[in-house]
């Protein structure tokens, strides 16, 4: 990970409107994300950790979305205000995608040759033998034996990981910037997850990837991640280095979250901690933290107004009352 920062997102806002009302799915998003860092964007289902992605790479399906505000700015460039057609030619060349379900992404009747070389055509300029030597050579990297001849099937010949590391290495076929991995692993069993995981991993390490990985799982982030942040009913509630967040989280979810991640290096017979409550229903959220109903550390304050942000040492930042100077009231 290098100090150039290649991607910032500046309070970012996508709004869904539905019969019930207003979903305000992500409401105020900033980080940003340096050359070579992993990055990953952790919360429960519905904290808008997907959306804030899909908006990312302006793919928000409008209506019933809109992106309501911010900027996304690509070696500053704001992709929310460019043109589909110089967008396309980002989305999958600089900036790529992995999906949970390669099957929503590979063509079950295109061979995954026809698939890969069309890409790499596409967005690389290579004739065709060229750019089938260099999908072969991404398949071998990406850990598939015999990639010559595998390179001529079809997605269904392929178990569920290895149609993951066939997305992994069509999706790092074009050398992009940026990669989004949108929980990558939770549809594999637990041995086929840390393979893909560790895969990832050293082919973006040996590229200079950037990596935003989104998942609902802490394990996941625990050794992957350079930079955590934590949603919450749309909002980052916490970011900072994942091994200072693992080491003292300060936000009561964040807290509740690494308290119910099974440990093995630590002998507890105690019944797995699990955060009381169900999120909240993000239709026409009142503007107090919205996670008071479930906190036990809660406040007067923490019904009435949103949380100011508390900055700390390491760029740390975090969203609660706790920490932003107010007294309960
Ligand atoms: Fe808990 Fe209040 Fe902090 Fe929200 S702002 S997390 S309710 S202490």
């Amino acid at each position: 990970m290098t100090n150039e920062v290649i991607l910032q997102v500046k309070d970012l806002k996508t709004y869904f409107t539905v019969d019930e009302g207003l979903v305000k799915a992500v409401d105020g998003v900033s980080f940003d994300l340096h050359k070579g860092e992993t990055l990953g964007i952790v919360g429960e289902s519905g904290s808008g950790k997907s959306v804030t992605n899909l908006s990312v790479i302006n793919l928000i399906p409008t209506p019933p979305g809109k992106i309501a505000g911010g900027q996304v700015l690509f070696h500053g460039k704001d992709l929310l205000a460019m043109p589909q057609a110089e967008i396309r030619q980002i989305r999958g060349n600089k900036i790529s995608m992995i999906f949970q379900d390669p099957m929503t992404s590979l063509n079950p009747f295109l061979k995954v040759s026809t698939q890969m070389i069309e890409t790499i055509v596409l967005h690389q300029g290579l004739d065709k033998d060229a750019a089938k030597q260099k999908a072969i050579e991404m398949l071998k990297l990406a850990g598939i034996p015999a990639p010559e001849k595998r390179i001529d099937q079809y997605p269904h010949q392929f178990s569920g990981g290895m149609r993951q590391r066939v997305m992994i290495a069509m999706s790092l076929s074009c050398n992009p910037e940026i990669l989004i991995a949108d929980e990558p692993t939770s549809a594999l069993d637990v041995t086929i997850q840390a393979q893909i995981l560790e895969i990832m991993q050293e082919l973006t390490k040996r590229l200079g990837t950037a990596v935003i990985l989104i998942t609902h799982s802490l394990g996941v982030v625990a050794g992957t991640c350079d930079t955590l942040c934590v949603m919450y009913a749309g909002r980052i509630v916490e970011r900072g280095p994942t091994d200072v967040i693992f080491e003292d989280p300060k936000h009561p979810y964040t807290k509740g979250l690494i308290r119910s991640v099974p440990r093995l290096d630590v002998e507890n017979s105690e019944r797995l901690y699990s955060i009381q409550g169900q999120p909240p229903n993000v239709i026409d959220l009142p503007d107090c933290c919205p996670f008071y109903p479930r906190c036990e550390k809660a406040m007067d304050i923490c019904k009435k107004k949103y949380p100011a942000i508390a900055n700390f040492e390491q760029g740390r930042a975090v969203s609660c009352w706790l920490y932003s100077g107010a007294k309960d009231e």
